[in-house]
């Protein structure tokens, strides 16, 4: 891609920093970038996890962990324990992988296959990978000392603080910043030629990003481009949040994410504080209802004070139309349960940095979307719970057909390897979907299963844990 002389973004989310500040490091003094942000319209203000593809954001930056985490109260985060979703296990690990995991790792699958075949054996995700045991052993999920290879990790952080530390830096190397109000936008054949600002001048660019959140005021509204909604396959609609301002003891190196009536709760463990989400279906729980069951799920007092927000679950047809291409929520939002908004939002810029043609470009971003879409209903088709919601939400008749397909490859023992090269594992891969499969318990039943191979995998997880990665606390205590 050319960088056009001038981009105008508009909004100023974390999409829209976040875009700032990397078309600014690749496109440098060739492009004039002025982003846009009414003050009166607040951001969404959650988005505190992420997945390990944020990591090289900031080394595009040039941002090296201590320079950014200690200003938004941000932790490591080894992968995410889901708890009280199956119906057989109480709870498993998704963790973040590395080339730590290659010997345990290649015994998961084998065990995991074998059980799926019939064998007695066990195959617990959490036995056989290294991050597993960071996050219990309450350890920094950053190995201590120099690896020859890279270890995958995510951060959790304060959502309001990166867009604030996105801003001065996106600022400080010539970003122009406008707080007023896009009032219209100026379309002529399916272009955008103009913005109308509230202080009545006008904004005009060679390319335009929407970044306005769910409103698309661009993209949706301005170019009238159609939304492709995942509500057949995702029933969740609504979320309740609240902060806790008592940090977790131990400071765990993940998100924990809980099964409730409706839903789920997220736990998410910052430096000073701890986050708590609910994400909800209102078809199955009225607002109140969420609020409740979160407090009493976060152990905070009744009158804790709750934040409700709604979302459209889905995504835009085209992600890039004429000279406009939308980032963040205005381009669409699967839900938040593997915390991968911010990793598409970061996809869309560099494989906009890099494309060199619209359709295959939007093809491109259709398929990350749909890849998460397909892993996340993943869970609810899997889960374990009898509530109502619970059992609406595993009609596999909504799930796509390469996921119907990759169950049924599963429960008949077959390789899933063709199934995964497809679009289903554009975004996630055979790690992640055996430790979804396994985690969630879909094997055949046996009695007593034999833990063997699975305890000494633990046992040498365990001492690589203790051997590259250093107390949670302690390590970002050093980073100040
Ligand atoms: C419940 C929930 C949980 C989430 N959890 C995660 C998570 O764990 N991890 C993750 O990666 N993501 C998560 N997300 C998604 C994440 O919050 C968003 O992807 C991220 O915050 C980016 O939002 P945004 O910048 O697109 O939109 P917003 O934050 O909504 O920003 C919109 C911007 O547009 C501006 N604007 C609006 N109208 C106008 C106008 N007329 N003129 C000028 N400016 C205007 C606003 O002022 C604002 O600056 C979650 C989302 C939800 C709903």
């Amino acid at each position: 891609m050319k960088p056009p002389r001038s981009l105008a973004i508009v909004g100023g989310g974390t999409a829209g920093w976040m875009a700032a500040c990397l078309l600014q490091a690749a496109w440098g003094d060739a492009c004039t970038i002025t982003l846009i942000e009414d003050p009166d319209t607040p951001t969404i203000g959650v988005g505190e996890g992420s997945t390990p593809l944020l990591k090289r954001f900031f080394s595009r930056l040039g941002l090296c962990e201590s320079d950014w985490m200690p200003a938004c109260d941000a932790t490591y985060k080894a992968g995410i324990l889901f708890d009280g979703w199956s119906a057989s296990e109480p709870d498993y690990f998704h963790p973040f992988f590395s080339a730590l995991d290659l010997n345990t790792g290649d015994a998961f699958f084998h065990q995991a296959d074998r059980r799926r075949r019939g064998a007695a054996v066990d195959a617990r995700p959490a036995d056989y990978f290294v991050a597993a045991q960071v996050a219990e052993l309450g350890l920094a999920a950053a190995p201590a000392n120099a690896l020859p290879f890279e270890v995958d990790y995510g951060y959790h952080f304060d959502a309001g603080k990166l867009s604030a530390l996105l801003r001065r830096h996106a600022c400080g190397r010539g970003v122009r910043y406008r707080p007023v109000k896009l009032a219209a936008v100026h379309t002529d054949d399916q272009r955008i030629t103009g913005l109308a600002l509230a202080d009545g001048t006008e904004c005009k660019a060679d390319f335009y990003l929407d970044c306005t959140g769910f409103r698309s005021l661009l993209l949706q509204q301005g170019l009238g481009v159609g939304f492709h909604p995942y509500t057949d396959a995702l029933l969740n609609d609504a979320a309740v949040v609240l902060q806790d301002s008592v940090p977790l003891p131990g400071l765990p190196a993940r998100t924990r994410s809980t099964a409730l009536t409706a839903g789920w709760a997220w736990q998410i463990p910052l430096q000073q504080r701890t986050g708590y989400g609910y994400v909800y279906s209102r078809r199955f729980c009225a607002p109140d209802q969420a609020a409740a069951e979160l407090r009493a799920h976060a152990g905070v007092g009744a009158d804790h004070p709750v934040r409700h927000l709604q979302f459209p679950v889905g995504r835009v047809h085209q992600h890039w139309q004429g000279n406009c291409l939308a980032v963040g929520l205005s381009q669409g939002f699967v839900e938040p349960l593997e915390a991968t908004a911010l990793m598409l939002v970061q996809s869309t810029i560099e494989l906009f940095i890099q494309a060199r043609e619209v359709a295959s470009f939007n093809a491109h971003i259709n398929r990350l979307f749909d890849g998460v879409r397909d892993y996340i209903v993943g869970h609810y088709l899997l889960a374990g719970r009898n509530e109502p919601y619970w059992q609406a939400a595993r009609d596999t008749r909504c799930a796509s057909e390469a996921l119907r397909a990759l169950l049924t490859r599963w429960d008949q023992g077959q390789d899933l390897h063709s199934l995964l090269a497809g679009p289903l594992g554009s975004v996630y891969m055979r790690p992640s979907w055996y430790v979804l499969l396994a985690g969630l318990g879909r094997f055949p039943r046996v009695q007593c299963a034999d833990n063997s191979v699975g305890d000494s995998a633990r046992h040498q997880c365990e001492q690589l844990a203790r051997a590259h990665f250093s107390d949670h606390r302690r390590w970002l205590a050093a980073q100040r």
